[in-house]
C-alpha cells in the first residue's frame, strides 16, 4: 500500500466546510480516510463531496468545545484548521478582538490537540496532529496583531507538543500556507494593486489553491511523515525563500 494512503484512518478536520478546511477534508478522503468533517456552519456541501464522510458541529466560540470529541472515538488524525483575522491599527486594537482571534487561533487549537492527545496516548494508539500555521508564524504583518500572535502562537505549540509527544506516537506538526484563493483573501485579489504586489512577489507567480495545503495535509497525516515531528512547512509558493 502507499505510504501516502490513509485508508483504514479516521481524520477530523476543523472549519471543513470552506476554503482550505474543506479542500483538506476532500483531499483526505481521496486518499482513502474516513471523514469528519467539522464546523460551526454546516458542512453539508463538504460532505456531499466525499464519499463516507459525516458532519460534527463545533463552534470555538467555546475553545473547550473539543473537550469530548475524541474520547469515544478513535479518531487518527486531527487538522486543526479553523481560524480568524481581525484588522486594526495596533494603536486601536480592541480587547475583543484580541480575544476573539486568540480564543479561536490559539486556545481552541491548543486544547483540541489536549483533548485528542488525551484519547490518543490512553488507547496507546498514536496518531497525526495537522495545525494549519501562517506565514504570520514567521513574519510580522501589519494591522493583524492578534492574528500574528496567535500564529506565531500556533508555530510555538506545534513544536512543544512534538517535543513531548513523538516518542509516544503523535506527530504534530503545522503547514504555513502562503497566499490562498479562499474567502479570506478575496478583497486583496480584487484590489488591482494589492494583488500585483503580492503577485510580484511569489517565486512560483500565482496564488495557492486550497488544495495545494489539502495535498500537503495528506502527506503531513501519512505513513510517509512518520519520522516528521515539529515542522512548520511553508505551503507558499516560494514567498519566504525571497
Ligand atoms: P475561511 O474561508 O474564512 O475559513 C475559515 C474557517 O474557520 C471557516 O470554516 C470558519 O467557519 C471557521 N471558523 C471561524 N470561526 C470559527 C469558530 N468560532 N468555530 C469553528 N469554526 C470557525 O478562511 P481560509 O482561508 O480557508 O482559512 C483556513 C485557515 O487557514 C485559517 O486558520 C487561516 O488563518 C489559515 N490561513 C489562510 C491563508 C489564506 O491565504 N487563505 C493563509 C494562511 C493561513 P465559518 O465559515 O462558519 O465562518
Amino acid at each position: 500500500m502507499s505510504a501516502f494512503s490513509l485508508s483504514g484512518q479516521t481524520a477530523l478536520v476543523t472549519g471543513a466546510n470552506t476554503g482550505i478546511g474543506q479542500a483538506i477534508a476532500a483531499a483526505l478522503g481521496r486518499a482513502g480516510a474516513t471523514v469528519i468533517c467539522a464546523g460551526r456552519s454546516s458542512c453539508a456541501e463538504t460532505v456531499g463531496m466525499i464519499p463516507g464522510s459525516r458532519e460534527m458541529t463545533l463552534d470555538f466560540a467555546d475553545p473547550m468545545a473539543a473537550r469530548d470529541v475524541f474520547a469515544d472515538e478513535k479518531i487518527d488524525i486531527l487538522v486543526n484548521n479553523a481560524g480568524i483575522i481581525r484588522r486594526d491599527d495596533a494603536i486601536d486594537f480592541t480587547e475583543a478582538d484580541w480575544d476573539e482571534v486568540m480564543d479561536v487561533n490559539l486556545k481552541a487549537v491548543f486544547f483540541t490537540c489536549q483533548a485528542f492527545g488525551k484519547a490518543a496516548l490512553a488507547r496507546g494508539t498514536g496518531g497525526k496532529i495537522v495545525n494549519i500555521a501562517s506565514l504570520l508564524s514567521f513574519q510580522g504583518g501589519i494591522r493583524v496583531p492578534s492574528y500574528t500572535a496567535s500564529k506565531h502562537g500556533v508555530a510555538g505549540i506545534t513544536k512543544l507538543l512534538a517535543n513531548e509527544w513523538a516518542a509516544k506516537g503523535i506527530n504534530v506538526n503545522a503547514i504555513a500556507p502562503g497566499y490562498i484563493e479562499t474567502n479570506n483573501t478575496e478583497a486583496l485579489r480584487a484590489d488591482p494593486v494589492r494583488n500585483n504586489a503580492i503577485l510580484e512577489r511569489i517565486p512560483a507567480g500565482r496564488w495557492g489553491k486550497a488544495d495545494d495545503i489539502g495535498e500537503t495535509a495528506v502527506f503531513l497525516s501519512s505513513r510517509a511523515a512518520n519520522y516528521i515531528h515539529g515542522a512548520v512547512l511553508n505551503v507558499d509558493g516560494g514567498w519566504l525563500a525571497r
